[in-house]
Order: C-alpha cells, then structure tokens, then sequence
C-alpha cells in the first residue's frame, strides 16, 4: 500500500509511520529525518535545510521533492510506502503525482494546545532514531534509549517557540492538502488523541474503511 500520513507536527506521524510500516511491510519514508541525516553529515543539501529546520519553516520545496523523488526510486518503495511529512505543500502534492499512485491519506488531528505539550515532550535518539515521550511513551530507563543506549535528547525544533511556528506553518501551508486529497477520496482523518496502541488501531480501521 502506498499511504501518506499527514498532520501537525506533535501529532504522532512519525511514531505512527514506523509501527504501520513494519505491519505492512514496507518502508518508512520521512523526510524530516532524511534531512536531519544531511544536517548531520553536512551535506550541501543538509547546509541548504539546516536553517529552515532550526527556525520551524519549510525546507524549500525544489530541494525537498528532488530528495522525495529520489528515495520514491530505490527498489524497496515499489512495494509501497509510508510517507511521513510530505507532502507539505500544494506544490509538493502536484509533484508527488507525477511521481506515483497513492491508495491512502491518513489525516490525524488533534487539539491545537495538545500539540504544543507532544511535541515539547519528544525525546528522540540521536543514533537510532527511536522517538519517545516523556509522558505518553518514555524509555525504561530515563533518559537512555531502550534500542540501543544512546542518551536521548530533545530535537532543536521541538522548543516551544519553534513548534509554535511549526504549527502555523501547518495551518497555512499543509492543512490545504486535506481538502485536496478529500476531493480526489482518499482522505481518512483519524482522531490521533489516547493511547499509542489505542491510534493505531483507528489507523488500521480507517484503513480497512
Ligand atoms: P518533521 O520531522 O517531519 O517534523 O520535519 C522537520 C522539519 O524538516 C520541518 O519543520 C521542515 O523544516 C523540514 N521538512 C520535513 N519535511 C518537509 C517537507 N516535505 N517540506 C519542507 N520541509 C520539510
């Protein structure tokens, strides 16, 4: 299946995106963490994205679907996919149907203030990239990654502040996408408040839908 998972930031996609993707069997595709894999390594990319991410903005969108279609050609998206964090913009969507079919778009919404304390609360692990939640999802032991050890940190852009910023960046540029993907039927929007187990099984029933 070729699915697309859209929502706010603070939303759960990505927490969302890697259990659906081992259910299902294909690849995770998230954009946010390939672009926090070029800030890292400092690739030209990586130093083009870098002050976008850090400020809650978008990454220009030449840059993110010339990426986005790149890894849409590795061999084991033929099977399907789930993409999580784009796309992100009218432009983007266009773009992503000259690249391929898409069977579904989750949608998962939340309250505005309910956002602000997810997102504020991530911890995320600088190695694996393992994402936890100081209260809805924390590690066994505080602080460390159950995966791999690691110490866990916050995301640059998890600062109240800068997921304020996200949020509205959400509202004026993505949020359009749900009325685009509405009219061509395949939006199901899934209420992502509750449980981590209690949501993925109102996206397998809306999937099933
Ligand atoms: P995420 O991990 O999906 O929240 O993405 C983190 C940040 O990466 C975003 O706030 C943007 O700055 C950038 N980003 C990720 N995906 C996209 C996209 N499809 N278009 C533009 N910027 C993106």
């Amino acid at each position: 299946m070729r699915i697309i998972l859209l929502g706010p930031p603070g939303a759960g996609k990505g927490t969302q995106a890697v259990r659906l993707a081992e259910k299902l069997a294909v690849p995770h595709i998230s954009t946010g963490d390939i672009l926090r894999r070029n800030v890292a390594k400092k690739t030209k990319l990586g130093l083009q994205a870098q002050p976008y991410i850090a400020t809650g903005k978008l990454v220009p969108d030449d840059l993110v679907i010339e990426m986005t279609a790149k890894r849409l050609k590795e061999n084991d998206a033929r099977k399907g996919f789930i993409l999580d964090g784009f796309p992100r913009t009218l432009a983007q969507a266009n773009a992503l149907e000259d690249l391929t079919e898409i069977d579904v778009v989750v949608n998962l919404f939340l309250d505005p203030e309910d956002l602000v304390k997810r997102s504020t609360g991530r911890q995320v692990c600088p190695n694996c990239e393992a994402v936890y939640h100081v209260l809805t999802n924390p590690p066994r032991k505080t602080g460390v990654c159950d995966k791999c050890g690691s110490d866990l940190v916050q995301r640059e852009d998890d600062k109240e502040e800068v997921v304020r910023t996200r949020i509205t960046t959400y509202e004026q540029l993505t949020e359009p996408l749900c009325m685009y993907y509405k009219e061509k039927a395949l939006l199901r929007d899934v209420y992502a408040s509750g449980h981590i187990e209690e949501i993925f099984e109102r996206i397998l029933e809306a999937l099933r839908r």
